[in-house]
């Protein structure tokens, strides 16, 4: 099943309303509105690639929704249904999405239409090699211009390539490395990049159970552990989100939608294993550890405390949306539900934490490892070991003291490696509190906002308007 290109259509317009309500409520300089709003620019592609001995034309895009800050920054998707529309409603929240979290980028996002399982590695590989080419020319892919990452249907492996296709044409560009995010560690990615999105979900999730009065609008108590959790989506972003929920928070995934069906099970899904069978069968199908039920969209209805669409947009629509039964929808998937469904969520009472917000996890650790590239060395290289040193120390001081012995569990905390994995999970959980609680002020400071979404549009809104109002050159 898949949002046709009619539904994408329905994206745009979904996120432009959106924006369209939170600007109502502002006081924004004459214009300004307009400028914020408006896609700077689109590249649309042909190109021939040689497959299996005939040319077949390939369809690509790259939206730069903004350049008020550069490079501008967003995925790459590789989808069949990908279109213009899309491409652009993605790099308008990408826009949003990096004022909320402070990354200082503008906002883009490209994809390029195309089935990758109809492909051998080595035609992708030619495909995206082609399709950074052509990026490249126009000004669409540069450290300093504009840089990808992966989304749907890309991973490091498609960045390796485009990486690879940058450096050869800038072979003296000694900061090629950052023309792309998510790439292979070995290539200059960093440690963290392919959890990132998901760990975000998970830490914005935590930001938000930490105030038992917002759980509470949400008709609900206590923690994550035990909380009853529906997936759709079991790619990059839903895994990781689902699967640190289960083993660290002790949530029960109760369901988990993929493109072939739903397993069901009351009692909790194993989410290691279910990636397992699906990595090894190509689906869910046949999965021992639930009940498989063929008609995966009906299992967004299912009764939960969190729903966690993490597949495409598009998927909670005027056609389902008075039939789903979570108090939670946290938006891991860009667009999962149209403006007009959204509205029946507030009606219903139903909490929303928006996409802008709970999905910027991958932005967030790319900023990280675009840093890294241009730094040309890794977090933690210069302190780790002064670190290490300082905290032995402490313990021998508190132990001569005292005459005591630290105990053990504070001894690992004191002595915790601050090297790169931890540092980003360090700088991302710190990055989702923070811009939950800017989200959260707004939320519960003002009576005409009464939705997590409006209120964290009207804080990316604000600090993109500064930047337009304080450093505009025309
Ligand atoms: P992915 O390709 O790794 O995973 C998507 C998963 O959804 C796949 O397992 C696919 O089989 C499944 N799927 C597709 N259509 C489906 C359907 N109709 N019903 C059920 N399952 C379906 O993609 P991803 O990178 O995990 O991205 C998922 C979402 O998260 C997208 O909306 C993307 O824009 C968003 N996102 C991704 C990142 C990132 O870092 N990858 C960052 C921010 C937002």
């Amino acid at each position: 099943m898949s949002t046709s290109t009619a539904n994408s259509s329905t994206f745009l317009d979904s996120v432009n309303r959106m924006l369209d309500d939170a600007m109502g409520l502002m006081d924004l300089p004459n214009g300004i509105d307009a400028q914020i709003k408006a896609c700077h620019s689109v590249y649309y592609v042909r190109f021939p690639v040689r497959i299996d001995g005939e040319f077949r034309i390939f369809h690509g895009w790259r939206a730069v929704h903004s350049e008020h800050r550069l490079p501008s920054k967003g995925g790459i998707r590789y989808a069949p249904e990908v279109d213009q529309s899309e491409v652009e409603a993605l790099a308008g929240l990408m826009t949003f999405k990096c004022a909320l979290v402070d990354v200082p980028f503008g906002g883009s996002k490209g994809g390029l239409q195309i089935d990758p399982s109809q492909y051998t590695e080595d035609q992708l590989k030619a495909i995206t090699m082609r399709f950074a080419i052509e990026l490249e020319k126009q000004g669409y892919l540069g450290p300093s211009v504009n840089v990808p990452a992966p989304d749907m249907g890309t991973g490091e492996r498609e960045m390796a390539w485009m990486a690879t296709a940058y450096r050869t044409l800038h072979p003296d560009d000694i900061n090629a490395d950052a023309c792309i995010t998510g790439k292979p560690r070995a290539m200059g990615g960093i440690n963290g990049r392919i959890e990132a999105t998901g760990r975000g979900v998970q830490y914005g999730l935590h930001a938000f159970f930490s105030h038992p009065e917002d759980v509470a609008a949400a008709g609900l108590e206590g923690g994550l552990a035990g909380k009853r959790v529906v997936l759709q989506g079991l790619g990059n972003v839903g895994y990781h989100a689902a699967k640190f929920l289960e083993e660290e928070d002790g949530a029960l995934i109760t369901a988990v939608i993929e493109r072939d069906g739903a397993i069901i099970n009351d009692r909790g899904i194993s989410i290691e294993a279910l990636s397992q069978h699906q990595r090894a069968t190509g689906g869910v199908q046949g999965f021992d550890g639930g009940t498989y039920q063929s008609d995966g969209r009906a299992v967004l209805e299912k009764e939960c405390d969190i729903l966690i669409p993490a597949a495409l947009e598009g998927q909670i629509t005027l056609e389902n949306a008075d039939r789903i039964r979570a108090r939670i929808i946290a938006e891991a998937a860009n667009g999962p539900i149209t403006y007009e469904a959204d509205l029946i969520m507030r009606t219903r009472g139903i909490l929303v934490i928006p996409d802008l917000y709970l999905n910027a996890g991958g932005v967030t650790v790319s900023y990280f490892e675009w840093t890294k590239n241009l730094s040309h060395m890794r977090f933690g290289r210069l302190d780790r070991r002064m670190n290490e040193l300082r905290a032995h120390t402490t313990i021998e001081v508190v132990e001569t003291i005292t005459g005591g012995k630290v105990p053990p569990d504070l001894e690992k905390k004191l002595t915790q490696e601050a090297g790169e994995l931890n540092l980003v999970r360090s700088g991302l959980d710190d990055t989702m509190r923070t811009a939950y609680e800017q989200i959260r002020e707004v939320w519960l400071g003002r009576d005409d906002v009464h939705d997590l979404r409006t209120a964290a549009y009207i804080v990316a809104i604000t600090k993109v308007a500064k930047y337009y109002t304080d450093y505009s050159i025309t």
